[in-house]
């Protein structure tokens, strides 16, 4: 098959002169025909693998029934998906939306309008330096990153920012003007770093005596990435507003805003979307929760990350590299004075797809239902790549 031409696509990120087209399970295979084991797995999307025959069923059948019968009228799926989802957290009512930045705007816009009506009009949003939260321009003024703080000024203003992990910081950062705190459970795109389950738990006493609501973003967290169905569960503290999205659709776009009923105050016209809780993204979320919710799976899901943080603990060992962070299977490994994007690029070339989400670190999501055998496929990369850099760094 020839490459097609991909010029009239935007430049905006620099990509690999490699087209993919197929997928199954863990690996992706380009136009040349060349297969990759995908640990990436579309940054976390596809919790099941590629085109896992579960998904693929369940949205054939959906789209021979209905597709989008218009956000004006209620739709089964939609409805039977979010009681799934109101079940399993904690309780609460839910807005459906196509992607993670989506629903955070919601979240923001859910806190603001609460803020106008129960707390005098404080609309403040106590976010973390280096958080992700999306790429609309609210959720980028959210964000922490710091190549983006002179991108697209100016920014929306209602952002302040503290380090995370400081429980001091969030108290002094509080005024009248304080709605929220908004933080990730762990900062995956700044490089999986997550926050103490100490303080989150002191965070969440100390936002319930102030009145300020604790939003979680639990979009890369959340679907049992991290072992647990959420996040928030395994630390312990329940938030008042979650927002979930990339792996909750398996692949497809759709996301998710929860809230406790106590804080569901949009009215309507507030919010919506034409696409947004169509049924045929949510028959894939509901085929891909009652996947992750069959019994066993999770439990899976722990076994295999502690499999992968065994095995990247001992390449730490062997290549005197550093930690290994994360939770389930969202895990880093700091590389000490190599270079993460040269790694990448080497892995690549010997069939492995990994990502680099800092200079200093690798970031690994493979599939929730990736192997073993795949799991130590991957570390024997990895070990061939690093014995090459060892022996002769890049560059000499
Ligand atoms: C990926 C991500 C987002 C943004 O999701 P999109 O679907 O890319 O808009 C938001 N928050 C977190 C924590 C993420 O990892």
């Amino acid at each position: 098959m020839t490459a097609p031409d991909t010029r009239h696509l935007m430049y905006i990120a620099n990509r690999p002169p490699i087209v993919m087209t197929e997928g199954r399970g863990s690996l992706l295979r380009d136009t040349a025909g060349r297969e990759y084991l995908d640990f990436v797995q579309g940054w976390a999307v596809n919790c099941l693998g590629h085109c896992p025959p579960v998904l693929v069923e369940a949205i054939a059948e959906q789209a021979r029934r209905l597709i989008n019968p218009s956000p004006g009228f209620f739709n089964d799926r939609a409805a039977e998906l979010a009681e799934l989802l109101s079940r399993r957290s904690f309780g609460g009512r839910v807005f459906f939306a196509n992607s993670g930045a989506e629903a955070n705007e919601g979240a923001i816009k859910l806190a603001r309008k609460w803020g106008a009506k129960q707390r005098g009009g404080a609309y403040e949003i106590i976010t973390a330096e280096r958080a992700f939260h999306g790429r609309t321009l609210a959720t980028m003024s959210a964000s922490g990153k710091p190549q983006w703080r002179e991108l697209f000024e100016p920014k929306v203003p209602g952002f302040v920012k503290v380090p995370l992990n400081d429980l001091a910081a969030v108290q002094a950062a509080v005024s009248e003007r304080t709605v929220a705190v908004m933080l990730e459970p762990i900062q995956g795109e700044a490089g999986v770093f997550p926050a103490d389950t100490e303080y989150l738990r002191r965070l969440r006493a100390f936002t319930a005596e102030r009145g300020l609501l604790l939003i979680l973003d639990e979009v890369q967290t959340g679907i049992g990435r991290t072992g647990t169905l959420f996040r928030y569960q395994a630390v312990g503290v329940e938030p008042d507003v979650m927002t979930l999205g990339k792996g909750l659709g398996g692949g497809l776009p759709i996301s998710a805003l929860l809230a406790r009923e106590a804080v569901c105050c949009f009215e309507p016209g507030d919010q919506g979307g034409t696409m947004n809780g169509n049924p045929l993204v949510a028959a894939a979320a509901i085929a891909v929760l009652r996947e992750v919710l069959r019994p066993g799976f999770l439990d899976q899901v722990v076994a295999l990350g502690r499999r992968l943080r065994d095995g990247l603990e001992r390449l730490a060992a062997a290549h005197a590299l550093g930690e290994v962070r994360g939770e389930g299977l969202l895990l880093a490994l700091a590389l000490r004075d190599l270079s993460g994007p040269e790694i990448v690029r080497r892995a690549m070339d010997r069939g492995l797809l990994i990502n680099s989400p800092r200079e200093d670190s690798l970031r690994l999501m493979p599939a929730l239902n990736v192997s073993a055998a795949e799991i130590d496929r991957c570390l024997a990369v990895l070990a061939e790549v690093l014995r090459e850099l060892r022996a002769a760094p890049a560059g000499s």
